[in-house]
């Protein structure tokens, strides 16, 4: 007799063992199937996390090596210890990897190991450890994420050519980096290395880095990143990599061939589809891989339902989090919600950069008429006194309802401060809302109100 759950969820990443813990706490029996050892999918085994460890710890070696002097403060030389670096960063993906097991077993989750596929309406059948098994549902959620994607004409080698899951744990600093794709992942990881000490160069076929940020923001971090050493070749076509001597050199069109010893290829990730039997019940994709849902999140078939990374959108954990949440609420409930013009999106960068709603770019396009009200960190005593002082926030807000539509900040702590804006997006604010909201003193909030002021020609600090 196969085994009955009133829900299952295929990918234990985020989005499926947040949508998992939601099912149970509403009554459900669930079971969560993962095919890999951690629970926490891309995001923490090798995606937000690790990252931000290694953004931190690189982060941390900088400040020691360069920038302490200014404080007041004499260190002797500063070494870099970088298997004890990389093995902290392991430490905590591991530690939260056991954290999210122990949350799937304190709500009485099931965790099924394997890969996991349907079969047809109403089961599952999974591929585990002691071979295959099957087990039938009332409702499946198919969580199953992205992966990298790749350039047909590059040959990985997984070793000099590689992801973002190798430039994660590079065993050495490269002395050239070169890595395709200005992009978060770009920027986020070849601030890593550049901190640790390699040459870094970043190329990027269109004009701009961060595409679908605000342009005045990604030009203004693209400025900063500049004197930080990262080299930017924007307009740069690749056209394949090849080894040579111990590294590689990497093809430009119309451009010299660059020599490197390490290529990240990060050019955006493509959905997890294969082998998902999505056939066998009729759930269908659009052309770009992605499983098709409605607002309710579900599939083309009876039952079946998508979240995360696997269906379009930002390709963001707490995206994802918030559909699995949205979706067993409605499987439940009959009710369940995603705002998605209230997502932030955040680079970890230094500076950071953080963003929610739309961009000026996005309102020019649809003819929204609004103002905008920018306000720069220089002038904000708390960002002087931690000697952080470069960038700016930017709010923009609906001109005759003075709605804020989206705010973008480039600075200390963006993605901290990005979160009382998500809260005012949230809750449909007016810029004088939070121009009017007593913020306290001296705090790099205070920027948030001074952009709000501005947006209403009352700027006091500026
Ligand atoms: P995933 O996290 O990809 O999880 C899917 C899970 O399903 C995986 O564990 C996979 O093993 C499993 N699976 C797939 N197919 C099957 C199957 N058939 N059977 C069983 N199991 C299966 N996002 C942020 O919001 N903030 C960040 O700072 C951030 N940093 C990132 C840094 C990097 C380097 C990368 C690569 C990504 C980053 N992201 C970040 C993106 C984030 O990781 C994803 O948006 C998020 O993980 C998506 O969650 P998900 O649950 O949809 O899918
Ligand atoms: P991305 O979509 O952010 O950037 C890919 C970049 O590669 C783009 O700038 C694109 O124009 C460029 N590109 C594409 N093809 C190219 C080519 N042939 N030559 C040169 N450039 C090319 O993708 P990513 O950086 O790989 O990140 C993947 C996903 O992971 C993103 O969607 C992002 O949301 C998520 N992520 C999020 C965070 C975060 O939230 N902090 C961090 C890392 C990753």
């Amino acid at each position: 007799m196969e085994e009955h759950f009133q829900l299952i969820v295929i990918g234990g990443g985020p989005g499926g063992y947040v949508a998992g813990i939601r099912a149970a706490q509403l009554g459900l029996k669930t079971a969560v199937i993962e095919k890999e050892k951690l629970y926490g999918g891309t995001c923490l085994r090798v995606g937000c996390i690790p990252s931000k460890a290694m953004l931190e710890s690189s982060h941390r070696y900088e400040e020691a090596k360069d920038h302490l002097g200014q404080h007041g403060i004499k260190v002797g030389s500063v070494e870099l210890d970088l298997p004890t670096m990389l093995a902290r960063k392991d430490k905590v993906v591991n530690t939260l990897g056991t954290g999210v097991k122990g949350l799937l077993k304190k709500n009485k989750v099931a965790r099924l190991k394997g890969h996991g596929r349907l079969d047809g309406p109403g089961r599952v059948v999974l591929l585990g450890p002691d071979g295959e098994k099957a087990y039938t549902y009332d409702h499946v959620i198919i969580a199953t994420g992205s992966t990298e994607r790749l350039l047909p004409f590059i040959e990985m080698d997984y070793d000099k050519v590689g992801t973002s899951t190798q430039a994660l744990a590079y065993d050495s600093v490269p002395e050239h980096l070169v890595v395709i794709g200005a992009g978060v992942i770009g920027v986020e990881l070849g601030s890593v290395w550049r901190r640790l000490g390699a040459k870094v160069t970043i190329l990027e076929y269109m004009d701009r880095i961060l595409p679908g940020m605000d342009n005045e923001i990604a030009a203004e971090a693209q400025k900063q990143f500049k004197q930080q050493g990262l080299v930017f070749h924007l307009g740069a076509r690749v056209t394949g990599v090849r080894p040579e001597g111990e590294g590689c050199v990497v093809e430009i069109e119309g451009k010299e061939p660059i020599r490197c010893d390490k290529v990240l290829v990060s050019v955006g990730r493509v959905p997890n589809t294969e082998n998902l039997g999505l056939e066998s019940v009729g759930v269908q994709t659009n052309d770009r891989g992605q499983i098709i849902v409605d607002g309710r999140l579900a599939t083309t078939a009876p039952n079946v339902y998508a979240i995360g990374d696997v269906v379009p959108g930002p390709m963001l954990a707490h995206k994802a989090e918030e559909e699995g949440i949205a979706c067993v609420e409605t499987i439940v409930t009959g009710t369940g919600h995603v705002n998605y013009d209230a997502i932030p999106n955040v680079v970890y960068t230094h500076p950071e950069i953080a963003s929610v709603g739309k961009t000026e770019e996005e309102l020019l396009e649809s003819g929204t008429d609004f103002k905008k009200g920018v306000f720069n960190f220089a002038a904000n005593g708390r960002a002087q006194a931690i000697a952080q002082a470069k960038g700016k926030v930017k709010v923009l807000a609906d001109t005759r309802t003075d709605r804020v539509l989206g705010v973008h900040i480039v600075g200390p702590h963006a993605g901290d401060l990005i979160a009382e804006v998500a809260v005012a997006v949230e809750f449909s604010a007016s810029s004088e809302d939070i121009a009017r909201c007593v913020h306290a003193h001296p705090t790099l909030a205070e920027a948030i109100k001074e952009a709000a002021l501005d947006a209403n020609q009352r700027v006091i600090h500026s």
